[in-house]
Formats: structure tokens, C-alpha cells, sequence
């Protein structure tokens, strides 16, 4: 399925959050030569990366992830350890399915070499690519930082931690949804969120549940994406309906039926839901 390989379809190119730290991360930044990482293994793609300028990438190690970069990879390995806390945390604290193996990301500063790479691996207009266990991303653009791009990388690496805790295959709004809310709601007051979010009209829930598919015109994509943000935000608006999403995320994997997920909130049927969603809609 096309989520499985390439999570991310982004529309703004993307750049590291500063805004985030802690020691612990700091401490755990190792840099070391490729031959001395803890792991050498990784994807065709990854070959590829590497393979672009091999004399400009550095290598290093944090807890749960191998960083290559050219510049500023401890601020790359402290924003991913942080977005592994949060969404660990938001996930109900699950085991972490890889255990011992660590994610990697692929931070690019060479637009031309960004370039290059995504032609080769036949996404050439996507900003980041989530596949598996592996992130690939141009981290430093000709343009400035700004906080669309920030929001950006915290979807993209909120995709690549959740690919750690949850086997199966998720349906396609749910997948961006969870993303999604984290790239704007987690980055944002809940009046920004919802000013951004009712930017664009309503995506017709039956298709956004149905979605096998991304749409295909860009203002469809930007509803599709603020829609299925939108839930998540309805699903988890209070502390014990947060309780309860890693539970429908396992209800709902592998293609079973979302009302059976929604009836651990206590909603009886779709008819039920979708009144409350409405209400709840309206403050957007
Ligand atoms: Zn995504």
C-alpha cells in the first residue's frame, strides 16, 4: 500500500524545531565513523543517501536512532529522541517493538543532493519520506526556517516513531491523522490548531474513512489532512479519551471496522458518532 512506503506527501519543505532539548539526548549523541555504528545495515535507499557526497556525511548515535548528517546532527538526534518521548507517551507507553535496533534518519543539507536522491527513488516531489525504520529528509533549504516547516518534521518523525510500536497496517486517515495532530496540534495552541485547520472545507467523512489513496488536487489533500487531524484531536480532547486511542488504534489496524473502534468511546453506531463529531466540528 502506498502509505506503507512513502508516509509523507508534504507540500512545504521541511527543517529542524529548535525549540526542543534536554540533557539526556545531549548525553547520548555519540558521533562515530560509519564502520564503528552500532548497526551498518540499512535499505537500498540508504545506499543511495550515503552514496550522494559520501565525503560530506557524518554518522552518529543517540538512544533509539543512527543520525547521518553534514551539519547539526546533534540538533537532528535531540528533536528525534524528544518526538520518541512524546509519542511513545501519547501511544500509552507501549513496548517498543525494535527494541535494541535503532531508526534512522537521513538529514540532507545539499538541496541538489536532495534532489538527486528523491528522483532516484521516484518520489521527486515529496520533502521527507518515511519508509520502515528509515527517515530521509532535506534538513536545510535555500529558503528560511519557519514554523510550517517545523510542523513538517514533527509529522514526518512522529510517522517514523509510530512505525516502532504498532504492527500492521493502519488505515491511510488514520495514519496521517495521528501525524498530522502532532505536526499542528502538538506545535500550537488549540486556537491556532483550529483556526488552521478550518482553513480549508470539511472533507467528506465516509471518503476520508474509506481513503485508500491520497487526493489529488492540493487543496483535497490540505482537507484530508486537517479532517483526519481533526479526529484524532476529537478522539484524545480529554485525558481519558487520550487513555483510550492506543486501544483503537489496535481496533482499527488491518482494514477492521472504525465503529468498532469508536465504541470504546461509547459511541453505539456510526449515526452516533458523527453527531458528536459534528458538535464538536463546529469550533473549527
Ligand atoms: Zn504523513
Amino acid at each position: 500500500m502506498r502509505q506503507r512506503i512513502v508516509n509523507l506527501v508534504s507540500m512545504v519543505w521541511p527543517v529542524w524545531l529548535v525549540c526542543v532539548g534536554g540533557v539526556e539526548a545531549q548525553q547520548t549523541f555519540q558521533e562515530k565513523p560509519l564502520a564503528k555504528l552500532s548497526s551498518q545495515e540499512m535499505s537500498e535507499w540508504g545506499t543511495v543517501a550515503l552514496g550522494l557526497s559520501p565525503e560530506k556525511w557524518k554518522h552518529a548515535e543517540t538512544e533509539h536512532f543512527i543520525v547521518h548528517f553534514v551539519r547539526n546532527g546533534e540538533k537532528v538526534g535531540r528533536f528525534a529522541e524528544e518526538q520518541y518521548r512524546e509519542v511513545r507517551e501519547f501511544l500509552g507507553d507501549r513496548p517498543d517493538l525494535l527494541k535494541g535496533r535503532k531508526s534512522q534518519v537521513f538529514a540532507f543539507f545539499e538541496p541538489e543532493d536532495w534532489r538527486k536522491f528523491a528522483a532516484r527513488v521516484q518520489v521527486p516531489w515529496a520533502a521527507g519520506i518515511t519508509r520502515g525504520d528509515e527517515f530521509f529528509y532535506l534538513a536545510v533549504t535555500e529558503t528560511k526556517r519557519s514554523e510550517a516547516k517545523d510542523r513538517t518534521l514533527a509529522h514526518e518523525m512522529t510517522h517514523l516513531v509510530f512505525n516502532r510500536f504498532y504492527r500492521g497496517r493502519l488505515p491511510l486517515w488514520l495514519n496521517e491523522g495521528i501525524a498530522e495532530y502532532f505536526g499542528q496540534r502538538k506545535t500550537s495552541t488549540i486556537s491556532q490548531f483550529r483556526q488552521r485547520m478550518g482553513q480549508t472545507e470539511p472533507y467528506h467523512l465516509g471518503k476520508l474513512l474509506a481513503a485508500e489513496k491520497y487526493p489529488e488536487r492540493p487543496e483535497e489533500i490540505q482537507a484530508f489532512y486537517a479532517e483526519a487531524a481533526i479526529i484524532v484531536d476529537f478522539l484524545t480532547r480529554t485525558s481519558e479519551r487520550r487513555q483510550l486511542l492506543p486501544k483503537f488504534v489496535e481496533r482499527v489496524m488491518d482494514g477492521r471496522d472504525v465503529v468498532e473502534g469508536m465504541r470504546l468511546y461509547g459511541y453505539q453506531d456510526w449515526a452516533d458518532f458523527e453527531k458528536d463529531y459534528r458538535k464538536y466540528r463546529r469550533h473549527f
